[in-house]
């Protein structure tokens, strides 16, 4: 360890992760979705590493992640999925990036780009968020057609996203079949206007739970990562997680029975023991909330977060006989030995899911990309 905290990243297991779900998907084509940095991993990496396993397309949120991905270099089919506000029109144009429209009135704004600019379609089919209700589809795919005939535009895709397809079992549990029927028969309406748009509305929860979602794309995020889209245990797919998240022990103190550690005295020694402080803090992503609740490794074992976490440390009880000192590697996500740790377990201990533990690891943590 050169730092306080370091990210590691595993590009063989995103190369590996992008193959299974290439596989899961079938005859449709995986889209690598590397927004928000790809989920904290490094996007213009994962996606080269995403594109080696046999990712054939690349989606992100922002028109500047689009810019970033052209900028290193990434060539290729590249969707902005997110909204686009003025000048962002003209600037996704200009990175050749593909954009989602959802009402006339962004259609002409992706026209007016000139020749044409390639657009994917979005329907709401429940999710309720982006997309044309299905009593807006028609003026949507008359305006989609005036626009092609015209030559400005390209209708490439028609989309739509799941709500629920992370829910297997529970009240909702139907509801992605209800999202799939809504888009088939939405999709086979347009279809005969559009006869080049892809169709696609899968996530990595669909694309892992049914194979009849996958349609013509599929766009998978979380499961690319290695991360069970289920909140589960990622190696039940065969999934292998690319991020861990190490430190190390900073400092070591005995700390007599009924001293307190930390802000607030939140937590205090039952019997003398031995403090290891680790220079991570919330600052670095790792949440507050998971004072006094999470475990980290450390010399092969899982020791208790205790007190309240920092903005730049945390403390671990490394137990009375606790053997471990100054330089010795702490993980907080990831493998020692045969321990480990995973971002779903982080997620439970701090009342959240996976895709925002891996987001949240911040700036102040360098990325080292190996494989
Ligand atoms: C983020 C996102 C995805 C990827 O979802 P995962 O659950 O991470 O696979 C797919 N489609 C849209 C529209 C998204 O915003």
């Amino acid at each position: 360890m050169s730092g306080r905290a370091l990210a590691r990243i595993d590009l063989a297991a995103v190369r590996d992760n992008a193959a299974l779900l290439a596989r899961a998907a079938g005859r449709a084509e995986l889209m690598a979705v590397v927004k928000a940095d790809g989920y904290g991993h490094g996007a213009a990496p994962v996606a080269r590493a995403a594109l080696a396993g046999g990712a054939r397309r690349l989606a992100v949120a922002t028109v500047a992640e689009a810019e970033e991905l052209r900028g290193a270099g990434l060539g290729g089919p590249l969707l902005v999925m997110g909204p686009l506000a003025g000048g962002e029109w003209a600037r996704a144009a200009a990175a050749r990036a593909e954009v989602a429209v959802w009402t006339p009135e962004g259609l002409a704004a992706a026209a007016a780009g000139g020749a044409r600019r390639p657009v994917h379609l979005k329907l709401d089919t429940g999710m309720g968020r982006l997309g044309a209700r299905p009593e807006d589809v028609p003026a949507l795919a008359d305006a989609a057609a005036g626009a092609a005939g015209a030559g400005t535009v390209e209708v490439v895709g028609l989309m739509s996203h799941f709500a629920t397809a992370d829910e297997v079992a529970g009240e909702n549990a139907g509801f992605m079949g209800e999202q799939l029927l809504r888009f088939r028969a939405a999709a086979a309406g347009l279809r005969p206007r559009f006869p080049g748009a892809r169709a696609h509305i899968a996530n990595s929860a669909a694309t892992l739970r049914d194979p009849a979602a996958a349609l013509d794309v599929v766009r998978c995020g979380i499961a690319l990562y290695g991360c069970d889209p289920f909140g589960a245990d990622p190696a039940a797919h065969g999934l292998r997680p690319a991020m861990s998240l190490v430190s190390y022990v900073a400092s070591v103190k005995t700390i007599r029975s009924r001293e307190s550690v930390g802000y607030g005295r939140r937590w205090r020694a039952a019997r003398g023991t031995r403090v290891a402080v680790v220079p991570v803090g919330y600052a670095d992503g790792y949440a507050r909330a998971l004072g006094g609740r999470a475990e980290v490794l450390v010399g092969g074992r899982r020791v208790p977060v205790i007190g309240a976490v920092s903005m730049d440390q945390v403390t671990v009880d490394l137990g009375p006989e606790g053997a471990e000192g100054v330089g010795d590697e702490v993980v907080l996500i990831g493998a020692q030995g045969e321990a480990r740790v995973t971002a779903e377990e982080v997620a439970a201990w701090r009342g959240t899911i996976n895709y925002e533990v891996t987001c949240a690891v911040g700036p102040r943590v360098p990325r080292a990309h190996s494989g």
